[in-house]
């Protein structure tokens, strides 16, 4: 049986291109990947959900340096799409060779022109270059508006039951959709924070002042609200849920703040800075105050 390696996010494009491959009775083994930005929640529940056995590499360290120093630019926020793509298909192509290559044919869910910075020709080009994979990387839902991939040539892949789809619309993949008789599908959205521009302004500081960052000090940045004093990171945490998840993610090092008679959010204080800095329990203390509710006379604050 043929067997087909499939970048799957999980998201509706990557579900028709295993759908289009199924129909051909290809077997479908979906690959995903997580790092410090993005999951595999969706992919884990999409893949489920169509009976396929998710196959999840985490790639956070590697990923983290192309997001530090992309080779081919960011689209809108800090996302560094190309490299990104690039680096799923190396690490898919060395997840086949260390598994002896048991697949024979390594597919996407990619639609050419659907994201302008990383979908469009040159793009794909670039990335089968690159990756050393020119000719080998199959994408069901456009393949026939690319050059035929070396699957079709050797009648691997039947060209004629493949696709012609590109651009943003989704209406042709709304109709797959219909054909497939696919109940459940995901709306589209981005489960990359690289893209949210909030999030974004946060992590080029971040870069700005420590280049050296580790991807704790990144995922921190998502737990609440972000102040800086020369090297020194608060973070403030918004509701109950961040409250927690700052304490779990906090390193030894961190300092907590915690009101101990009135209700108000959890501070977290960080410092890159190798002397130490002046006043930082002050500031932290009133950045707690500032963002509590109801503080009593003799507000009582504990640090841990
Ligand atoms: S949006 Fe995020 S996960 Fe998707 S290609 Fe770009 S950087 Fe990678």
């Amino acid at each position: 049986m043929i067997k087909c390696l499939l970048l799957f996010s999980g998201g509706l494009d990557s579900i028709l291109a295993a759908k289009i491959l199924e129909k051909q009775k290809i077997k479908i083994i979906p690959i995903c990947f997580q790092s410090y930005f993005f999951n595999c929640n969706l992919a884990k529940r999409s893949a489920k959900s169509l009976g396929l056995k998710l196959k999840v590499v985490d790639f956070s360290k590697e990923h983290l340096q192309i997001v530090k120093s992309p080779k081919y630019g960011r689209g809108k926020g800090m996302n560094p799409c190309l490299d990104c793509r690039l680096l799923m298909l190396k690490t898919a192509k060395q997840f086949a060779k260390l598994r002896r290559n048991k697949f024979n044919l390594l597919a996407t869910g990619e639609v050419l022109g659907e994201r302008p910075f990383s979908q469009n020709i040159n793009a794909l080009k670039l990335i089968e270059k690159e990756a050393n994979l020119k000719g080998l990387i199959l994408r069901p839902l456009s393949a026939k508006v690319l050059p035929e991939t070396i699957y079709e040539k050797k009648g691997i892949v039947k060209r004629e039951q493949l696709f012609n789809i590109s651009g943003k619309s989704r209406k042709s993949q709304l109709s797959l959709v219909k054909k497939f008789k696919i109940k459940e599908f995901p709306q589209p959205a981005s489960g990359c924070i690289l893209t949210d521009s909030e999030y974004s302004k946060k992590l080029r500081e971040l870069f700005r002042k420590v280049p050296d960052c580790n991807g704790n000090d990144c995922q921190i940045l998502r737990k609440g609200r972000v102040f800086w004093q020369g090297k020194v990171l608060f973070i403030v945490a918004r509701n109950e849920k961040e409250c927690y998840e700052l304490k779990k993610l906090g390193k030894k090092k961190d300092l907590i703040l915690e009101p101990k008679n009135f209700p108000g959010p959890t501070v977290l204080i960080r410092s890159f800075s190798r002397k130490m800095e002046k006043n930082i329990l002050e500031k932290a203390r009133n950045l707690l105050l500032k963002y509590s509710k109801k503080i009593p006379k003799n507000p009582e604050i504990n640090v841990i």
